[in-house]
């Protein structure tokens, strides 16, 4: 058996040291195909490969059409938007994603974006402090769970809103469940948001929702940048001179919003939320552990494309 890690942005050295001890111990191959700058040295890496590990790499039709020998693709990380999961399955393919490995990272991350923004960017003026205000999950998966246990300890009031999470799993955490996302953006003048990219989801924040926030509103993104209506976000902040969107995913509108919103808008040059060796290392290993369960025992237990 072949296994294929296909990275354009590399895991650190020492997560693909253990990936290969994985993989190896297993009695299977390791491929490394990292830092391609070419589709096609992809599609030709995936030729014989039975199992693949990607990050951020785009998995479509056209390359699961080339990987004739593909039984299974994890996303070594949370957000699995960049694998066409009905053509993965239309070719009986298996995908995963390796849920959790990552979420201390990003939460933290989270966390230190909204310090960075209530101190002004660190430009030497007077700020406000976290402790005390009222912070909104929303959607609290992995990432949200990490957000709240962080922002309890700064003090802040944590509420959360959830389509699926039950409330009594939210307020067993000691943050209030509320009903809706609705609800969420008026109580709270900090939301993070930590909803996945879905059909459902894309451009559902909105003008409608965001409008809404108390004043000194501050919207901190590290999920996706597709679920923003970045033309109605743009409309608000022009409204809203006390709106402050601080994100880890820059805007395909990064210019307008820099240009515009100079002081109250902040992007990482770079999704940077999972960048820490810790998460590295965490969602390597899960995702080679997984593909060998799979593929010795049939585990399914993170498949995406049930
Ligand atoms: P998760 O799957 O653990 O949690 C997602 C949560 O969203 C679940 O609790 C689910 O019930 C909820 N949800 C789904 N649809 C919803 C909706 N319409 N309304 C409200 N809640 C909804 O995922 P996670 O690990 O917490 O990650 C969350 C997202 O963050 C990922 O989908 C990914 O896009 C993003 N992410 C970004 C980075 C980064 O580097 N910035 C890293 C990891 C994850």
């Amino acid at each position: 058996m072949k296994v294929l890690v296909a990275t354009e942005k590399p895991f650190a050295k020492v997560a693909v040291d253990g990936i290969r001890k994985e993989i190896e111990a297993a009695g299977y191959e390791l491929a490394l195909l990292e830092k391609y700058t070419d589709k096609a040295q992809l599609l030709d890496a995936v030729k014989d490969a039975n199992a693949i590990i990607i990050r951020s790499d785009i998995i479509d039709a056209e390359v699961l059409d080339a990987a004739k020998e593909l039984k299974i693709v994890v996303r070594a990380g949370a957000g699995y938007d960049n694998v066409d999961l009905a053509a993965a399955t239309a070719h009986n393919v298996c995908v995963m994603n390796t849920p959790g490995q990552n979420s201390n990272a990003v939460a933290e991350l989270a966390l230190g974006m909204m310090v960075y923004a209530v101190r002004n960017f660190y430009n030497g003026t007077s700020g406000t402090e976290l402790m005390g205000k009222k912070l909104g999950i929303h959607a609290y998966g992995n990432v949200g769970r990490n957000v709240a246990r962080i922002a309890k300890g700064f003090g802040m009031e944590v509420y959360a809103y959830d389509a699926f999470c039950p409330k009594e799993v939210i307020e067993k955490d000691g943050v209030k469940a509320l009903d809706s996302a609705e609800e969420l953006y008026k109580t709270c003048q900090v939301v993070s948001l930590h909803i996945p990219a879905t059909a459902e989801t894309k451009n559902s924040i909105n003008y409608a929702l965001l409008k809404d926030m108390p004043k000194g509103a501050m919207l901190v993104n590290t999920a996706r940048k597709e679920v923003i209506n970045e033309a109605e976000l743009i409309k608000l902040m022009e409204e809203r001179a006390d709106f402050k969107y601080i994100t880890d995913i820059m805007p395909a509108a990064n210019a307008e919003f820099a240009e515009k919103f100079a002081g109250r808008y902040f992007s990482t040059p770079k999704k940077m939320g999972a960048q820490t060796a810790e998460a590295n290392i965490n969602a390597g290993i899960a995702a080679a552990k997984q593909i060998v369960g799979f593929l010795k025992d049939g585990c399914e237990k993170f498949r995406v494309n049930k």
